[in-house]
């Protein structure tokens, strides 16, 4: 059965290949995780568990669901375990951007009645091929029946960041979501993909032709078969190092020749550092 890969599996390679062999390659264990991919879980959750209640007519209070985030929030925070790289920020401070993010969604949908949730988190798993030996999943945020019939596909993102018009024109997850969405809500109406920028409260959309699903497919097919001849996997350093999981190993780690620079000499007795992460024999 051939592999599977995901919109993220994908952009693991094209960011860095050499962490891309870590994570799916070796699979070296993480037993971390950023705070931001944290915070994005969190406030996932709960916009899942809001339109759940919503879809039965039991829409919550904003204080309800602030109030469900901060019981989530404490279940699940391990200061030990959640990383932060930008240490001028406090887990306070990330733990607010998603109430930010969620009081802005809130307050901009309520009361929840514009559109028809047809599904939350849907998997979608399909192959770009009739042989089926590319296949791709992903999980939808919300799919959605708006008022005029059309067909869409909505992404929460909970980073400040909104890209320009023209990058989310050639946006790939959810063009790919779309594809994989086809046969299942199938119809007569346009296909929208909407994103929701939570933070900066702004809603951005975005449509693509069956020419642009065609190419789009092709240039899949085409990454996924470098991905599988790949041998070298070459280290691609830049400031993303700084959140990658595997800093703390990879030679070619910017972070990790800082910390090595700034680590006094060893002492000829006395208590030694901790040792790293040892890669596993492969
Ligand atoms: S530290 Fe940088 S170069 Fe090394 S694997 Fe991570 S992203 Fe790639």
């Amino acid at each position: 059965m051939a592999e599977i890969y995901s919109h993220s599996r994908l952009s693991s390679f094209e960011d860095c290949p050499r962490k891309f062999q870590y994570r799916y390659k070796l699979k070296v264990p993480v037993d971390s995780e950023g705070i931001e991919a944290f915070v994005g879980k969190r406030v996932h959750e709960v916009l899942e568990r809001l339109y759940g209640f919503a879809e039965r007519g039991l829409v919550p209070s904003l204080n309800r669901v602030l109030e469900r985030y901060r019981i989530w929030w404490d279940e699940h925070f391990d200061a030990a375990r959640v990383r932060i790289v930008r240490t001028e920020n406090d887990a306070a401070y990330y733990r607010q951007l998603g109430e930010q993010c969620l009081s802005n969604y809130y307050r901009r949908c309520y009361p929840f009645d514009g559109d028809e949730t047809l599904a939350t988190e849907e998997r979608v798993l399909f192959p770009l091929d009739a042989a089926g030996e590319y296949r791709i999943q992903g999980f939808v945020d919300r799919v959605v029946r708006s008022r005029d019939g059309a067909l869409e596909i909505h992404d929460y993102k909970t980073g400040q960041r909104v890209p320009s018009q023209r990058q989310l024109d050639s946006d790939r997850q959810l063009a790919l979501y779309q594809m994989g969405l086809a046969k299942k809500y199938a119809g007569d109406g346009p296909v929208r993909l909407v994103w929701h920028y939570l933070l900066p409260n702004q809603v951005r959309s975005s449509s693509r032709t069956p020419e642009q699903l065609e190419a789009l497919r092709e240039q899949t097919i085409g990454l996924i078969d470098r991905i599988r001849v790949e041998t070298r996997y070459e280290p691609k350093t830049g400031p993303l190092c700084r959140w990658c999981e595997y800093n703390d190993i990879c030679p070619a780690s910017p972070v990790r020749q800082e910390r090595a620079s700034a680590e006094p000499a060893p002492a000829a007795e006395g208590p030694q550092p901790a040792p790293r992460r040892q890669l596993p024999l492969i």
